[in-house]
């Protein structure tokens, strides 16, 4: 399946005969009857377990749009609002294209004058720390999500495009607006100024992005460690609340961290009960975010002790861990494995146990 986002609308294919459709469509060259390379701009994923945090809305939206009962090359694609995108003055770079405010203006309790002088300013400090960098072109859209904060859209491309929850306009001050757009845009210039390899061990707050994020935020430049947890990840108040409301308790002894695979197959983990409880726990997607989050609602010397187990319901296919394990160990056995998901994984939980 093919699913792009070229700001304006979103257009997704299921090809049939998927290698040849994308080399006619310009998507990829082949350098050998086997191999291929990916044209700019272009991201592959071999499951959908793997689809970075960003691309997810669009993903869903596609997998429901395009299936494989369509004929070859069908496309679909989201009828806009007249008033959906719109562009706002802004110092150096001239314009940025807000783009949903219509969905967001009744709800949000900032104006649009307000976030245009917001990102203004975030654009002028980010040039000031970062030798001149600017976001020309930029796009400032919106979503929905009980997770990310921001969003950044395909960094490195040169496509500047970042998203704010919704929640952010309808809940936070403008001191925390400001903090997401900066990190935001420091996702997009650090991947500008030192491009990398996006599927090796990668990490997206990785120690290059902290430190130029540190230059523009002055609440992180006094606690740098937090750079790794900003507000980008799971809104831990909103896990906490829901966690509240279900009476679900967070700690090493009362329960078990089950890790296991889907039918669907996609990675999934549940936090559940040992014995009788009145708390019943549901499952969860397992991805790097969501499993920091898990982590961060136990004590800190509690996380230590929490009982990782294989999710012996999936017979088809041996469930990783292998046995029961300690949450450290799970990490550390994550890390021995060549898949990158599980490396992502590791990686997000080891700043956790430092
Ligand atoms: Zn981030």
């Amino acid at each position: 399946m093919v699913a792009s986002n070229d700001g304006v609308e979103w257009r997704a294919a299921w090809h049939l005969d998927f290698y040849r459709q994308a080399e006619v469509a310009g998507l990829i060259t082949f350098t050998s009857p086997t191999r291929y390379k990916l044209q700019p701009g272009v991201m592959a994923f071999a499951r959908e377990a793997y689809v970075h945090e960003e691309y997810r809305n669009l993903f869903e939206w596609a997998r429901k749009a395009a299936t494989p009962q369509t004929p070859n090359v069908v496309t679909a694609s989201r009828s806009l609002h007249p008033d959906a995108l719109r562009d706002v003055p802004c110092p150096l770079i001239g314009r940025f294209r807000l783009s949903g405010w219509h969905r967001v203006e009744k709800t949000s309790a900032h104006t649009a004058n307000a976030l245009a002088q917001i990102v203004g300013e975030a654009v002028t400090v980010c040039a000031k720390a970062w030798g001149g960098w600017r976001p020309d072109g930029l796009t400032v859209s919106f979503h929905r999500s009980r997770k990310a904060m921001g969003l950044a859209y395909a960094p490195g491309n040169g496509d500047r495009r970042i998203s704010l929850n919704e929640t952010l306009l309808t809940s936070y001050d403008a001191l925390s607006i400001a903090r997401v757009v900066l990190h935001e845009l420091c996702h997009h210039a650090r991947e500008e100024q030192q491009p990398r390899e996006r599927f090796k061990g990668y990490i997206s707050h990785d120690p290059l992005f902290c430190s130029m994020l540190v230059l523009v935020d002055a609440e992180l430049a006094a606690n740098p460690k937090r750079c790794q947890f900003f507000v980008d990840e799971q809104d831990d108040g909103v896990v906490a609340a829901s966690s509240a409301a279900k009476g679900i308790v967070y700690a090493a002894g009362v329960g078990l961290l089950r890790i296991g695979v889907s039918p669907n197959r996609k990675m999934r983990m549940r936090w559940e009960p040992i014995g009788a409880s009145k708390w019943r726990p549901s499952w969860e997607p397992l991805t790097s975010v969501n499993f920091l989050s898990m982590l961060r609602r136990f004590a800190p010397d509690d996380r230590y002790e929490v009982t990782v187990v294989p999710d012996i319901s999936d017979t088809r296919k041996p469930m990783f861990p292998p046995h029961d394990m300690k949450a450290p160990e799970f990490v550390e056995y994550m890390y021995a494995l060549s898949d990158p998901a599980y490396k992502r994984l590791a990686a997000a939980a080891v700043e956790v146990f430092e």
